[in-house]
């Protein structure tokens, strides 16, 4: 398969694409990125990478990390982890409220808000300094030892996470969050805040297309049944109230941010990154969602 050949073509054709769609600005900070920014990073199990655009240019990768934390906290506590949260499409916004009040305080799953709330304190009941864990994990598994969070990001979150708080003490008043609130929303948003390249997300989710084996080093550091289950929520779960779009026009597991950054992984193929920062009306990237489809449509493969 000649992928150079195929970005080049994707890249050409969507200079072209009329993008209409709006940078997130309910997270002030994040209105501040150049909205024309596009760029892809492809990292294939072959070891050979591919790329245009502004791929090595980090921006806040917000929702894409939740799948950081569920893969830690799927190591911590196994299947006692799915007690606290569902496994099934919301068919909300994000962060509704109303389901999660019907439901008794248990998210859907924990690609939405209130399930990455209840994540983010499982990390704080696990661990010492969830913050430095979630760094640590996320660098060994790109190979980066300079990923960071945007400090700027995680103080503007604080400052307007009003639903946030909102969802965090809904689940508290029914006992589905054990530790402080004002804790909690901390390691959610820094959390959220990680700053990382196209570049540096596909290497990190080949973890995910290389069933949870280091590609470079080849250790194991996730059990495949893991992958498995992280990668059938991303395909059910990954794109708010969009993932059977998603599954219907690129067919792959992935995870979007309000950032503009998706990333899709193809089992056993490849893992693609991509960033542009206006959204379509669900909040995923607009040209992010073409580029994988046309992606997908222009190698045959997809997962389906
Ligand atoms: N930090 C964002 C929020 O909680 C994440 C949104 C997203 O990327 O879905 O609103």
């Amino acid at each position: 398969m000649n992928y150079s050949k195929i970005l080049n073509q994707i890249e050409l054709e969507l200079k072209e694409f009329p993008n209409n769609g709006k940078v997130a600005s309910y997270i002030p900070e994040l209105s501040k990125v150049d909205p024309e920014k596009f760029g892809i990073h492809l990292y294939c199990i072959s070891g050979s990478n591919h790329s245009f655009g502004n791929s090595t240019e980090r921006f806040s990768i917000q929702s894409i990390s939740k799948v950081f934390g569920l893969t830690l906290a799927m190591q911590l506590l196994g299947d006692s982890l799915w007690k606290r949260m569902d496994v099934e499409p919301s068919g909300n916004a994000y962060n509704s409220l109303f389901q999660l009040e019907r439901e008794n305080g248990i998210p859907r799953n924990p690609f939405i808000n209130s399930g990455a709330l209840v994540i983010s304190d499982i990390l704080i009941s696990e661990y010492e300094n969830p913050k430095d864990e979630i760094l640590k994990f996320v660098r060994r598994i790109s190979g980066k030892p300079t990923i960071d969070f945007d400090e700027k990001v995680a103080q503007s979150e604080k400052q307007h996470g009003h639903r946030n708080t909102a969802l965090a003490n809904l689940m508290k008043s029914f006992g589905n969050i054990k530790n402080e609130i004002n804790q909690v929303l901390d390691v959610y948003f820094y959390q959220c805040s990680l700053a990382m390249s196209c570049e540096e997300l596909a290497k990190a989710f080949m973890l995910y297309a290389n069933e949870g084996t280091l590609l470079e080093s080849n250790e194991q550091l996730l059990q495949p049944i893991k992958v498995q289950r992280i990668n059938a929520l991303m395909q059910t779960c990954g794109f708010y109230d969009e993932a059977g779009e998603f599954a219907f026009r690129v067919g792959l597991p992935g995870k979007s941010g309000v950032g503009g950054g998706i990333v899709a992984v193809h089992p056993e193929k490849y893992s693609a990154a991509v960033w542009s920062p206006k959204l379509n009306q669900k909040g995923n990237s607009l040209l992010g969602m073409e580029a994988l489809e046309r992606l997908t449509t222009k190698t045959g493969l997809s997962i389906f």
